[in-house]
């Protein structure tokens, strides 16, 4: 009855609800810095803009998501035919396996990196080469190459990576693509870029012009704080792009989204200061971190990856004390929240950090 590329999957966790946390620790508040969320919320102009709209909750929403699709083909000086819009970056990642993927190719992605590429090359029954990444936390780009074959159809790159927070910059990127074959699609996945301050950072729109197979992925659910709203795009050459609009449903985005998205796209000012605040944050939380000599990777997101071997006991110790964050192999990633809950935190680990050692020593 089941397909059997599923057999070793495992449906998305998403952990005890908040309500039963705080209920066993007789918390009166949470936290929650696991899910990389925009921890100062969206745009007032979003609520502004969905209380003045009409519902018109009997129609289809606008299939192209024209206002959004013109709005966003000015600012970045992009044609308008090279935009797919989907349910969140989740819902692309979904279109790009299903477009490219059969059970002769494969595809070639880091570990540890955004799972859903994963998956969903399974559920297309391709195979998946998981390229561990190098000891900086880095994509590992030689491994990465030398992985690609002639059933290779996507390698992914999440820059800035997701879990570990550190970037592929321009140089090391162009060399890369050019020595991949132009029929494998290369992806960019840059949920996180607005959050980027390296000046070596990939043009990666400029990329596109150059070499047709690279696809770029952005999202409103980070920098503007639109998780709730599920909307996200992809950019490539429109050849790619109509190939992956084959396989979109026609009406994925609610009409809310689009003009929740649009409404804080156009609140520019907003988006700027959520990025200068997170790079405070990052700035005080990476000093911290030097001067305790506690290991993490650099990032360039809105969280950080601390490495350590405790990482469930540290997760549950922040738990407890109203804190969620996400446990990994090798390390907890925490999403860089506003500076008084990120002191508060940040005592916390560090304390977890000297019990669980003293408790190793004994
Ligand atoms: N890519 C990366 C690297 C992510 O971290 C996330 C969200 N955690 C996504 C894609 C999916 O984002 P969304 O569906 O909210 O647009």
């Amino acid at each position: 009855m089941f397909k059997e590329n599923l057999t070793d999957l495992r449906a998305y966790d998403p952990g005890p609800p908040i309500a039963e946390i705080m209920r066993s620790y007789g918390l009166t508040k949470i936290v929650k810095l696991d899910s990389n969320e925009n921890v100062y919320g969206a745009s007032p102009k979003v609520a502004e803009a969905i209380a003045g709209a009409a519902l018109l909750p009997h129609l289809y929403p606008d299939c192209r998501d024209l206002d959004l699709r013109s709005d966003l083909s000015r600012r970045l000086g992009v044609r308008q035919n090279q935009f797919l819009f989907g349910t969140g970056l989740d819902e692309i990642i979904v279109l790009i396996s299903r477009a490219f993927l059969n059970p002769a190719a494969s595809i070639v992605m880091a570990w540890p990196t955004f799972y859903e590429y994963y998956c969903h090359a399974r559920i297309e029954g391709a195979e998946v080469r998981r390229v561990p990444l190098a000891e900086n936390g880095g994509h590992d780009l030689d491994a990465m190459q030398a992985a690609i074959d002639e059933t290779t159809r996507i390698v992914w790159i999440c820059n800035p990576n997701n879990p570990t927070g550190t970037y592929v910059d321009e140089r090391s990127l162009t060399a890369f693509i050019a020595k991949v074959p132009s029929d494998v699609l290369i992806v960019l996945d840059e949920a996180y870029i607005d959050f980027v301050t390296a000046g070596d950072f990939p043009h990666s729109l400029n990329l596109i012009k150059q070499h047709p197979n690279v696809l770029v992925l952005r999202t409103f659910s980070k920098s503007y704080g639109l998780a709730s709203f599920r909307i996200g795009y992809a950019i490539g050459t429109p050849r790619v792009i109509n190939e992956i609009d084959k396989v979109r449903p026609p009406f994925n985005n609610p009409r809310l989204s689009q003009i929740a998205a649009l409404a804080a796209l156009q609140d520019q000012p907003f988006m700027q200061s959520c990025v200068r605040r997170n790079g405070e944050v990052r700035r005080m939380t990476t000093d911290f971190l030097n001067r305790r000599g506690i290991s993490y990777y650099p990032t360039q997101a809105n969280f950080i990856f601390i490495r350590t071997d405790r990482a469930q006991a540290l997760q549950e110790q922040c738990r407890r004390r109203g804190f969620l964050i996400s446990a990994f192999d090798g390390g907890i990633r925490v999403t860089l929240g506003k500076a008084d809950d990120m002191r508060k935190l940040l005592a916390i680990l560090e304390s977890a950090l000297v019990d669980l050692a003293t408790e190793q020593e004994m």
